[in-house]
């Protein structure tokens, strides 16, 4: 039993200062990265699977999940943004790539899993087989239609699979499924509805058409399975994926995010290592006022000073970090950068003033780095070594000493900027195309094989909020608020104390982490 005067002790806080907040940690001048400190425990009285973890992306985007991937070219093309929206997060597709390329790509994450195909692939009924493998051989759906519109007939993978090699120069008329045998639904209808049609019919494709039986859109099936897999997954108004996309600041970059747009970008990247520039601020005000559907991130930054700028300009939301990459020479070669805590604090204490959300960039290796970066204010983490070596991300595996790797590349390294279509990356770095010596500020290595994202980030979003849970807060809005007003505490980590919290004494150990 407690006794009655050591209750009224424990009753009245009286404790001696344990701990110190994110503006003691920060105040001392010191630049620190995430390795530098830890966040002391709260107290627990909810589960794990209770801690929300929705935040803001951008003013504008919200996320289920905070997680980012990098517009590297060895990280994000369409693979990866489907997997990361699929999984709650976002992937920023890269611009170390051709204007058509690189819009393609967006259409792509667009064109997923809709609950409506908003422009199935079409041909006519003289069209062969063969054609129909070209023009869509991953689906090998054909709708049909006359150069006028019409809807005549639906062929798909069931009209022509097991023939295949027999039929490959019959047209679709014989082949098709006519018009009149066509369950069809007259566009307007909702998802719900089509779904139950499609439930009645047992078919797996139910295409949409108006009065004059025009096919506007399609519902498949298979879509429709694949979003109750993904309750998580980022969706814009139409049901679509969100997708983001890395531009320039040059005046030949707007032909690019002209073509973005078109194909349906929700949210672009000014990708520069220093962001605070006449150049972005332009292309800020530009974007803002041309297209104000698109969410714009301005950067990067690492000082409050750099963002004032582009906050004013009017970006919405932005990327912090210079020099923390795991590629990243820049602090070695360009005596610029700050260290990635440091940066996060401060950038993020002073966007919070305007709404504007931050996204730490750069140097993340664990979840518990993620949980860092949210706990000093980002609302966002975006990541290039951590999803590198995915099977979605671009490239192929090899071996490299009997290991299975795939190859992950700064945007700054010579690999990046010499490569065919490496003008996206040059401008990162400030490089003119035709710069006789290139100054370096990132390297090529490889980076082991981790499996899908879709096994990776689940792990990474059940980690976040085991660590949350840890820290005693139930959403990331409340980790945010407990650190500004100091109820969170942490403490600087010495070097032993490093040490110490990583594995140690043992001969040999295996680290499995899910
Ligand atoms: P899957 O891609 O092979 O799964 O094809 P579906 O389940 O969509 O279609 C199976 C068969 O039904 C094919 O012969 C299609 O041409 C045909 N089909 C597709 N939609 C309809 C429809 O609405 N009505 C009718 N009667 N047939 C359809
Ligand atoms: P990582 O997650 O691998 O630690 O860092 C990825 C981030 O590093 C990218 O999002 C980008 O901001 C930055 N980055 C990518 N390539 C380079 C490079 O070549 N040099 C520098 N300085 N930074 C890079």
């Amino acid at each position: 039993m407690v006794s009655h005067e050591d209750l009224s002790l424990i009753n009245s806080d009286n404790f001696e200062a344990d701990g110190l907040t994110a503006h003691q940690l920060f105040g001392s001048g010191d630049g620190l990265t995430y390795n530098d400190f830890l966040v002391l425990p709260g107290y627990i009285d909810f589960s794990a699977d209770q801690v929300r973890i929705t935040t803001q992306l951008t003013k504008g985007i919200q996320l289920n999940t905070p997680l980012v991937s990098s517009p590297m070219d060895t990280v994000t093309e369409s693979d990866m943004a489907i997997a990361m929206a699929l999984c709650g997060g976002i992937g920023i597709i890269h611009h170390n790539c051709t204007a058509e390329f690189q819009s393609q790509e967006v259409v792509k994450v667009k064109k997923y899993k809709h609950g409506f195909i908003r422009d199935p692939v079409c041909l006519t009924p003289t069209h062969l087989v063969r054609d129909v493998l070209k023009a869509s051989p991953e689906f090998r759906l054909q709708i049909r239609e006359n150069w006028g519109g019409k809807l005549l007939g639906i062929v798909t993978s069931r009209d022509i699979d097991f023939k295949m090699k027999e039929i490959m120069d019959e047209p679709l008329e014989g082949l098709m499924t006519n018009f009149a045998d066509l369950t069809t639904a007259y566009d307007g209808i909702s998802l719900e509805d089509a779904v139950k049609v499609m439930e009645k019919t047992k078919k797996g494709k139910l295409p949409i058409i108006d009065k004059e039986g025009h096919l506007i859109s399609l519902i498949s099936r298979t879509d429709i399975k694949k979003q109750r897999d993904y309750p998580l997954a980022s969706k814009d108004a139409n049901d679509q994926l969100l997708v983001g996309a890395a531009i320039g600041t040059r005046d030949h970059d707007k032909e690019r995010l002209a073509r973005l747009a078109e194909a349906g970008v929700d949210v672009v990247v000014l990708d520069s290592s220093q962001g605070n520039s006449i150049y972005q601020i332009n292309m800020i005000q530009f974007i803002k006022k041309t297209y104000p559907q698109i969410q714009v991130i301005a950067g990067n930054v690492v000082s409050q000073k750099q963002a004032q700028n582009l906050i004013k300009a009017g970006a919405d939301a932005l990327r912090v970090g210079m020099g923390s990459g795991s590629i990243c020479i820049t602090q070695e070669v360009m005596a610029c950068g700050r260290p990635q805590a440091t940066a996060v604090y401060k950038v993020s204490n002073y966007a919070r003033k305007f709404n504007v959300p931050t996204i730490a960039d750069g140097g993340i290796t664990s979840v518990g780095h993620i949980l860092k970066a949210l706990a000093l204010g980002a609302s966002g983490c975006m990541m290039g070594s951590m999803l590198a070596g995915t099977t979605e991300a671009p490239g192929e595996y090899y071996y490299s000493n009997g290991v299975r790797v795939k190859k992950y590349r700064g945007m700054g390294s010579i690999d990046a900027m010499e490569s065919k279509d490496g003008e996206g990356s040059r401008q990162r770095y400030f490089q003119s195309d035709n710069e006789n010596v290139r100054v370096a500020q990132g390297v090529s290595g490889a980076i082991v094989d981790k499996g899908s994202i879709h096994r990776f980030v689940p792990y990474l979003v059940n980690g976040i909020r085991y660590g949350c849970q840890d820290m005693g807060v139930r959403s990331l809005e409340q980790l945010k608020e407990q650190m500004y007003t100091g109820v969170l505490k942490f403490e600087k980590r010495t070097a032993s104390a490093q040490i110490e919290g990583g594995v140690h004494g043992l001969y040999s150990f295996e680290k499995k982490l899910f």
